[in-house]
């Protein structure tokens, strides 16, 4: 290993001493035991109403109101150590978390198996941060995460369609009809999509499914013809 090699890794492991997010165990960020508690979804449900349905298709009701096609997820937000990962990964800023993240996408292999049924042109694409909170945060946890899923699945990743508009703490200062309204108008599909083209649409967590909507809404108003969300966690 070179010198400048180990001193990358000494920084790592003196900024991020690894503990076992869920019990502490030293020398891992998840241990085993810790994966072991992750709940993988099995049955997807309808990314609005919730109702069970294959693939997370969104059902026919929820299909007039609603542009995201698909919502894939891969675990409960709220269930085991993975709130414990994402915090660590997003907010404390240790970045090689998002391999865990990645591990817990692969082996919902119900979730693998949906994304390789999709026929057709493909591409995945990462929700955006808005750039100021990009810059603040010095990554996009949707960036990394597409890109690991682009390399197992060998399908392209761009961040330069989408692009989002307006930053959410402007959004959070809104009422809650306002914030909805507002947030459809949130982001824009900078390049035309090849018609036809199905967009794999990645998130670390869903909270109510509206961004990944708004995200669909931009992405089929440029061109895409089906908009399939993709989440390591749900949170509601
Ligand atoms: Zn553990
Ligand atoms: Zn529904």
């Amino acid at each position: 290993m070179s010198y400048l090699k180990q001193f990358f890794r000494w920084s790592i492991d003196t900024l991020f001493p690894k503990y076992c997010v869920g019990c502490a165990l030293p020398d891992t960020f998840l241990c085993p035991e810790c994966f072991a508690k992750i709940v993988f979804i099995k049955k997807q449900q309808c990314g609005r109403c919730l109702k069970i349905s294959t693939g997370g298709k969104t059902c026919l009701k929820c299909k007039q109101v609603w542009a995201l096609d698909n919502l894939l997820v891969a675990t409960y937000y709220s269930d085991g150590p993975v709130k414990e990962l994402i915090h660590a990964y997003k907010y404390e800023g240790n970045r090689s978390l998002k391999n865990d993240l990645m591990q817990i996408v692969q082996n919902n292999h119900a979730l693998i198996d949906s994304l390789n049924t999709i026929k057709g042109e493909k591409i995945i694409i990462p929700v955006p941060l808005h750039y100021k909170r990009r810059w603040w945060r010095g990554f996009n946890q949707s960036e990394d995460i597409a890109k690991l899923i682009s390399a197992k699945l060998k399908i392209l990743t761009t961040n330069s369609v989408l692009k989002r508009k307006f930053n959410t703490k402007i959004q959070a200062s809104l009422h809650r009809k306002d914030r909805l309204n507002n947030l459809i108008e949130a982001f824009e599909a900078k390049t035309c999509l090849n018609i036809n083209s199905s967009v794999i649409l990645i998130d670390d967590i869903a909270t109510t499914g509206a961004t990944l909507n708004a995200c669909a809404f931009a992405l089929k108003k440029s061109g895409a013809k089906r908009v399939i969300g993709v989440v390591v966690a749900r949170a509601f």
